[in-house]
């Protein structure tokens, strides 16, 4: 592309999201007389999908979205019949490959099947979801643990158990849409503070607690798109003063933080049993899918009779308990893992820094944002990547705030160094050329 049909291509971008943004407020059954309102084509989604579709394609560049790799998505990939490097999948470890891994999950369907069949208050349990749940409870030194089908779920579900009309919500502003799902089915009053503020968080509280029955605050371990941790010991301070319940969303952060992968708990150097709540996904560090809340025995009961997304839901499928059991155990037993993910990183990290490219408050930790502020450009990036044989995300407006358009690599303890090297050199030389 030209800088001619770049600019080009960025105007009707931003033309098509700013008309996005009005059409929020009007819909299209006011503004047209006559719509064929059960036609899915008019939805203002769809609209948008089908513009974006059209000017990636009017503009030369294959659609960032959906690609489908022919192999395990590990440090490398295969797309379209051609190796590339990957920084697109968040299996932290390494571990969704792993053949301890396999094994344990081709033994666990030959025994029991590939499915529970319903939900596991009717259908009962199996010996893996015990064996999950005291392994995560054990993590967490708390006295359960409960293990969803999904981790969106998991969240959604939770939040809309505990709280309700007559308490408050508050999260940090940038935190994960399975939050505010949650937030908003549970009918409870919900704010939101600044990024990693535990004194707005304490303002905001100074103001608002007395109104309210129960409060819940929800932060995130690591920040799934900027890539930096909260100070827990502070949000603990402030939750402490205001009798508020603290719930900490480790989806990101287990396997990644603190010396031996523990999470946030480990990095802050603070016992686990001053978290209320502590949630995570299986879906990442942990090489499955699902979710799961570990707490204290009032909690996890509540959750196990009443949440709908636990109650009403099926029960962990074998080959999703049993590669989640192995590879918390070796997250135990191969330290090393976490040891080279947090130094990949760190590689990264530094290597984006030298070259000038912004990363806003990135950590290093497992996740580095390449902030363009321009989705068109975010969009072309990723695209010339992939010509050069690096798989990464672009992260494009209305997902974060135009200004925010990024480039997101998720990095795992496979990647080697060189790798990591080719991809700045890589970057840094697409980077020259495009300014
Ligand atoms: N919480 C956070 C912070 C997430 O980033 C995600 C998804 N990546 C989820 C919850 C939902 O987890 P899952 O994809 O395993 O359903």
């Amino acid at each position: 592309m030209t800088p001619d049909e770049r600019k080009a291509f960025k105007g009707q971008w931003l033309d098509q999201a700013r008309r996005q943004d009005a059409s929020h407020s009007e819909r299209p059954g006011r503004q047209d007389a006559h719509p064929d309102l059960t036609d899915f084509s008019t939805l203002e989604g769809y609209r948008q999908i089908s513009m974006m579709r059209s000017l990636a394609s009017g503009a030369g560049v294959a659609s960032p979205f959906f690609r489908c790799h022919d192999a395990r998505a590990g440090a490398i990939s295969q797309l379209q019949g051609r190796d590339v490097i990957n920084f697109a999948s968040y299996d932290y470890l390494g571990l969704a490959g792993d053949s301890r891994v396999i094994a344990a999950t081709r033994h666990a369907i030959e025994r029991y099947g590939t499915s529970v069949s319903a939900s596991r208050i009717v259908a009962g349990e199996r010996p893996f979801h015990q064996k999950l749940e005291s392994a995560l409870a054990q993590h967490y030194q708390s006295d359960d643990a409960l293990v969803f089908v999904s981790g969106h779920a998991t969240n959604v579900s939770t939040i809309a158990m505990l709280v309700g009309p007559r308490d408050l919500i508050v999260h940090d502003s940038l935190i994960h849409n399975s939050v505010l799902v949650g937030a908003k089915l549970s009918g409870a009053t919900r704010m939101s503070f600044p990024h990693n503020d535990p004194d707005a968080l304490d303002q905001l509280l100074r103001r608002h607690r007395q109104r309210f029955e129960r409060v819940l605050v929800v932060i995130e371990g690591l920040y799934g798109m900027d890539g930096d941790t909260p100070d827990l010991t502070r949000f603990i301070a402030v939750k402490r003063h205001h009798q508020c319940w603290l719930m900490v969303d480790e989806a990101h952060s287990l396997g990644v933080l603190g010396a031996t992968g523990k999470g946030l708990y480990q990095h802050c150097d603070v016992p686990a049993a001053e978290v209320d709540i502590w949630m995570g996904t299986l879906s990442k560090a942990l090489a499955s899918s699902g979710g799961y809340i570990a707490g204290c025995q009032p909690l996890i009961d509540t959750l196990r009779y009443l949440a709908p997304g636990f109650l009403y839901s099926v029960g962990l499928a074998p080959q999703l308990g049993a590669p989640a059991i192995r590879a918390l155990e070796l997250l135990e037993q191969e330290p090393w893992r976490v040891i080279a993910l947090q130094h990949n990183a760190q590689r990264l990290l530094a290597g984006c820094r030298a070259l000038g490219l912004e990363t806003g408050h990135c950590q290093g930790h497992a996740i580095i944002p390449v902030i363009l502020g321009d989705s068109a450009k975010a969009t072309q990036l990723s695209h010339r990547l992939l010509e050069a044989g690096i798989n990464v995300q672009p992260i494009l407006y209305p997902a974060v705030p135009e200004r925010s358009a990024r480039l997101r690599f998720f990095v795992s303890s496979e990647h080697t160094h060189e790798q990591i090297d080719v991809t700045l050199q890589t970057l840094g030389g697409l980077m020259a050329t495009s300014s």
